[in-house]
């Protein structure tokens, strides 16, 4: 699905990530935890194509294909979706036009016909109860005047709406209390399917209860500085990354 090869990447300059490897197969769930400032959103960032994020050298093969080459659209056409740390709000772009936007790109690129605005109304509604968030949600600005919950449940209905291959989701658990991180939890295991793969980068070891990872990795320093299975994150939060030092340098 996803093979990251000693990529080095900058931002204004500034060189983050500093070989960074990592394989994700297909159904796997991977977990990147690691110090604020470490380049896990820069990581996520770097993989959708967002403008000013450059690769410098190393490779990124998704699903086979360079995905560097691939423009942002592309990307997300592909079956790429990037869950933000800080969702946008777009004022004046009702979320259902935003929706139905999106999804009509991604179904002409399958060659599947467009749904009809009744159609696409009844997929949103039955969506949005899903990760328990109002319908009226669909009639509000994207994101305008959400609460950060809020956000993070409208990007992950995004994300079911989508159906995306490989699904990165920076930090969604910031910012939610238990209720809210059991909805975002329960909306990504429903979408598990032993074929779609997800980067779940995260600071704490809380979200991994709900969500399990088949992987957790350490980014330090702009570089996977561990790897290890779910019980990694249980020591990560008992000692802190204080103690990977020494590998970081
Ligand atoms: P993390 O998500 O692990 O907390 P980030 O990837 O957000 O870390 O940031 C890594 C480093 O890159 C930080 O030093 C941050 O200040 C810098 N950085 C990230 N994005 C930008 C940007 N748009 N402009 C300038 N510096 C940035
Ligand atoms: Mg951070
Ligand atoms: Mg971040």
């Amino acid at each position: 699905m996803l093979s990251i090869k000693d990529l080095c990447a900058k931002v204004e300059e500034k060189n983050i990530l500093k070989g960074l490897s990592i394989e994700v197969k297909p159904g796997e769930v991977h977990a990147i935890m690691g110090p604020n400032g470490s380049g896990k959103s820069t990581l996520g960032n770097v993989l959708s194509g967002r403008p000013g994020y450059e690769a410098t050298s190393g490779s990124v093969l998704f699903k086979g294909h360079d995905l560097l080459d691939m423009d942002t659209e592309e990307r997300a056409r592909e079956g790429l979706f990037l869950a933000f740390q800080y969702p946008v709000e777009i004022p004046g772009v009702s979320n259902m036009e935003f929706l139905k936007a999106a999804v009509d790109a991604k179904r002409k690129h399958q060659a599947l016909p467009e749904l009809s605005s009744v159609e696409f109304m009844k997929l949103a509604r039955e969506t949005s109860k899903r990760v328990s968030l109002d319908p009226g949600f669909l009639k509000r600005g994207v994101n305008e005047g959400f609460s950060g919950g809020e956000k993070k449940r409208n990007e992950i209905m995004q994300m079911m709406l989508l159906e995306p291959d490989l699904c990165i989701l920076d930090e969604t658990d910031s910012g939610l209390d238990i209720d809210a991180l059991q909805v975002v939890a329960d909306g990504v295991n429903a979408m598990r399917d032993g074929k779609r793969s997800f980067l779940v980068v995260t600071h704490y070891q809380r979200l991994l209860d709900y969500i399990v990872p088949d992987y957790v990795h350490v980014l330090a320093g702009g570089r996977i500085v561990k790897s290890g299975d779910k019980s990694l994150a249980l020591e990560l939060e008992a000692k802190g990354y204080g103690w990977l030092e020494g590998e970081v340098a």
